[in-house]
């Protein structure tokens, strides 16, 4: 095999909870993220020499900076048999949205390399080698749902969320992760949740709940900086979702529904509020393989 085609999805945070941060400024969490069918599609060539890297995308580089490149090059290190990767990405998932589009890429390459050089790499050696590409990278290369926590390093997968709805809209408006985590305040961090029972609320599927467990710690940090956000929450909760949210660090909000109807009126009224607007399903890898698709 010498090519591979892998879809890569974005996911959302039902959860994200700061719970400290460390000496070089990153941050532990306790995050529950869900993978969504919200994909870009990636193309994975063995190549004879170096990296390229190609998009039809006005919004990300083709060069080094691209995450994509750089876990290309990370497998190279590894692997000697790696001697050139040759990548194309149909983008479709919003950039610079908190919907880790860029690490959905990254493991994608790196699901792909391990598979079109038959390297049968464990899941922690996986884990270990996206953790160097970025701290979304391990739950990508996992996928589905999963209780994240440490830096992003310790992946449980759990049952996720079954055909929900979820609307997802993402303002005008770019925001860097790493301003937005250097804004938040330790002093802010809850003391009073209990993962285990974020964990459980997810898995009864009980999102009626979720207003009164889950929580962003970013979301006030990032609503309180762009007024985008915050009358974009406003407006999804005119429209009546069984809960909402700030995904990640922003300034996507999304909406989850429990049924189709209810889903695509939130949809077409937001939609017309902002473009980049999308009415996706949950998807949960069913097959719990790590090896994409
Ligand atoms: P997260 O939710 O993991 O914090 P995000 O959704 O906020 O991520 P990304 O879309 O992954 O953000 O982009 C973050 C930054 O990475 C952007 O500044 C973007 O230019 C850069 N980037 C590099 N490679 C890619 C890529 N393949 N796709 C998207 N962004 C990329």
């Amino acid at each position: 095999m010498d090519e591979i085609s892998l879809k890569a999805r974005a996911k959302i945070n039902i959860n994200l909870d700061i719970v400290g941060r460390r000496k070089d400024g990153y941050h532990f969490l306790n995050m529950i993220m869900q993978q969504i069918d919200l994909f870009d599609d990636v193309f994975v060539k063995k190549a004879s020499r170096g990296i390229s890297v190609s998009t039809a995308s006005k919004y990300v580089r083709d060069d080094k900076t691209n995450i994509a490149y750089k876990a290309a090059y990370e497998m190279m290190q590894l692997f000697d048999d790696i001697k050139g990767v040759a990548i194309e990405i149909d983008k479709k998932i919003p950039v610079a949205a908190g919907l880790a589009g860029g690490s959905a890429d990254g493991a994608a390459v790196i699901l792909g390399l391990n598979k079109i050089y038959n390297l049968k790499l464990s899941e922690s050696e996986l884990i270990d080698i996206g953790l160097k590409v970025g701290a979304d990278v391990p739950f990508c290369l996992i996928g589905g749902c999963a209780a994240v926590s440490g830096i992003g390093e310790i992946v449980k997968p759990i049952k996720g969320l079954t055909d929900k709805w979820v609307v997802i809209s993402k303002p005008p408006i770019g925001v860097s992760t790493k301003e937005v985590y250097s804004l938040f305040k330790l002093e802010n961090i809850r003391r009073d949740f209990d993962f285990g029972e974020i964990i459980e609320a997810v898995e009864s599927q009980n999102v009626k709940k979720f207003s009164s467990i889950m929580n962003n710690s970013l979301e006030s940090v990032t609503a309180g900086k762009y007024k985008e956000v915050r009358e974009l929450k406003r407006k999804f909760e005119d429209s009546s979702p069984n809960f909402c949210m700030m995904s990640g660090s922003g300034p996507t909000v999304f909406g989850i529904y429990d049924d189709y109807e209810n889903a695509k009126k939130g949809y077409t009224s937001i939609k017309k509020y902002a473009k980049d607007t999308y009415l996706v399903k949950t998807y949960n890898n069913l097959n719990g393989g790590y090896y994409g698709e």
